[in-house]
């Protein structure tokens, strides 16, 4: 299998990877006569890096690409741009992780916020809170706060995501369910606007643009600095796995878990996973969490259940010395309130460390497959509560017919309370307590499958439409302005008001496709 994986990924290099000649840059001449010209970049090697990303299915080189050191140079920048004849387009690139071309700025200006960080050091620690240049992976906030016996307290999965990406979409993992995503964790935020302007921002000043730019995917301004909450950091993580069989106790057990009656004893992180009848028969021997024995166990589970779909819920118990030798009690008071197929518990011990970097351990283990940079045709959508078990049976079990190529699909549970209206992200509109993620994070091994699983995409999300499951995207992308219309709903009139505000040229994060050139 995994001389098989290596071959169709050398396949895509060539395929999917392979960049178009760079023009000569077509901007404006006198943007190098600027102060900032030594910073920008127009060979072919720095055009190329910054024309395609994770999702290797869009590709568009800009003209140049801006290293910044100061946020006053993307100022320059941007305010060059916007007294052109002519404003060309400016994205802020974290880590392009992005899969559907969301930081790329064709016929413009990239600028590679890695290069902020370069010389001196963004992350400063104080006693309740991280400031966090935009540009800062999370892997390095945590490394700093630890430090200190801190850490912020919402995760993504994996952390080799930068501050202001995740910030401009919403930042989810399963300390949402308690936390909010990590957009709800932030008290101030310096932007630099599409106008130029460097904005200190926060509830209580500028508060339109501190909102907007939350979850804002990069529509208002370029996020440098951020505030974020910190809280104790717990030392060891007692990670656990339950599988299921049936989605309706998986679900009605998540749910428990993230609820406010849960019991005192609960845990600190909830997520989950579908894994499909090949994923199991077909996948990997062994994976960092299952043991090559687990592996089997469970896919005799799997045949032995009608769907072959075995639910996992994911959670995590934090504890240090001092609550150490609770953690075995807690656990099985937890245990005892749920209903997962008996004797499937598998447990592991941690540091906290360890546990928030897991996806990193994956990550390598994909990269000597030969299977990390392969086009990821990835959809992530917020189900409503009420309409999981249709979503379940209509696309897990229906459109997916059982079958899950290789990749991953994530499903758990958040508390829409804890998200906050006035932001930009968005969640389901039918206002439940609780709304699913749903992430098919799909990898395509060729060309066929790529577009296969395009179309699978394009099933699922007429099915939501046509069954009436008001489910959103998350790291959302439209082709159309009526699609990003109705993405935002309610909130369309207000974020339009915002962008003529703060990017009225619209040139900011174009790669977004949101709002079109002012005629
Ligand atoms: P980029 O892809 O570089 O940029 C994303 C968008 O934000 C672009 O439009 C860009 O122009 C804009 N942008 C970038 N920096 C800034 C800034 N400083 N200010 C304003 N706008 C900016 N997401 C989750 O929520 N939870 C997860 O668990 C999770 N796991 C992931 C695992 C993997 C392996 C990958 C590849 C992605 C995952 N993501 C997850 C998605 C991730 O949050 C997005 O890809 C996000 O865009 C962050 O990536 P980035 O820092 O590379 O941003």
């Amino acid at each position: 299998l995994a001389a098989f994986l290596i071959g169709m990924a050398s396949f895509f290099s060539v395929v999917a990877g392979q960049l178009r000649p760079m023009p000569a840059s077509g901007l404006p001449g006198d943007l190098f006569a600027l102060g900032i010209a030594s910073k920008i970049r127009t060979d072919c090697n720095s055009t190329a890096s910054a024309s395609s990303d994770f999702g290797r299915i869009m590709e568009a080189a800009p003209e140049a690409v801006l290293h910044p050191a100061t946020p006053a140079d993307i100022a320059a920048l941007i305010r060059f741009s916007t007294s052109s004849p002519v404003p060309f387009p400016v994205s802020p690139r974290g880590q392009g992780h992005s899969v559907r071309g969301q930081s790329l700025a064709p016929g413009g200006v990239v600028v590679d916020m890695h290069m902020l960080g370069r010389g001196y050091h963004r992350i400063n620690v104080s006693a309740d809170y991280v400031d966090a240049g935009g540009e800062q992976l999370w892997v390095d906030v945590l490394r700093a706060t630890l430090k200190h016996g801190l850490a912020p307290r919402a995760w993504t999965d994996y952390l080799q995501l930068t501050v202001g990406g995740t910030l401009s979409n919403a930042g989810i993992g399963g300390q949402a369910f308690r936390h909010g995503p990590q957009i709800a964790n932030v008290h101030e935020l310096d932007v630099v606007t599409g106008t130029g302007e460097m904005v200190t921002c926060s509830r209580d000043k500028r508060k339109d643009l501190f909102f907007a730019a939350l979850g804002g995917l990069g529509q208002f301004g370029i996020i440098t600095r951020a505030r974020i909450a910190l809280e104790s950091a717990p030392k060891q993580v007692r990670w656990v796995r339950l599988a299921y069989s049936d989605v309706v106790a998986f679900t009605r057990d998540q749910e428990l878990l993230i609820s406010k009656h849960a019991s005192e004893a609960s845990f600190d992180y909830v997520e989950g996973q579908v894994q499909l009848n090949r994923t199991l028969s077909e996948g990997p021997k062994s994976t960092p969490f299952f043991s090559e024995a687990d592996i089997n166990t469970l896919a005799d589970l799997a045949s032995e259940t009608g769907s072959g779909a075995i639910y996992f819920i994911e959670a995590a118990m934090y504890y240090d010395e001092t609550t150490a030798p609770s953690v075995n009690q807690k656990l099985e008071m937890v245990l005892a309130q749920l209903s997962f197929v008996p004797r499937f518990v598998f447990t592991k011990d941690v540091t906290y460390f360890q546990f928030l970097n897991r996806v990193r351990v994956e990550e390598t283990v994909l990269r000597s497959a030969g299977v990390w940079d392969v086009p990821h045709p990835w959809l992530n959508l917020f189900v409503p509560r009420s309409r999981i078990l249709d979503f379940d049976t209509g696309v897990l079990k229906g459109i997916l017919g059982g079958d899950n190529p290789v990749g991953l699909i994530l499903m758990y549970p958040m508390n829409t309370a804890k998200w906050n209206s006035h932001m930009t992200a968005v969640t389901p509109p039918t206002g439940e307590d609780v709304f699913y993620t749903v992430g098919l994070l799909r990898s395509a091994l060729s060309a066929d499958d790529l577009e296969r699983l395009q179309r699978e995409n394009q099933s699922m999300l007429a099915f939501c439409d046509k069954e009436g499951i008001e489910c959103k995207q998350y790291l959302p992308h439209y082709t159309s302005q009526d699609g990003w219309r109705r993405h935002f709903g309610a909130k369309w009139s207000n974020i339009s008001q915002l962008k003529a505000k703060y990017d009225p040229h619209a040139i900011m994060s174009r790669g977004q496709r949101i709002f079109p050139l002012p005629s």
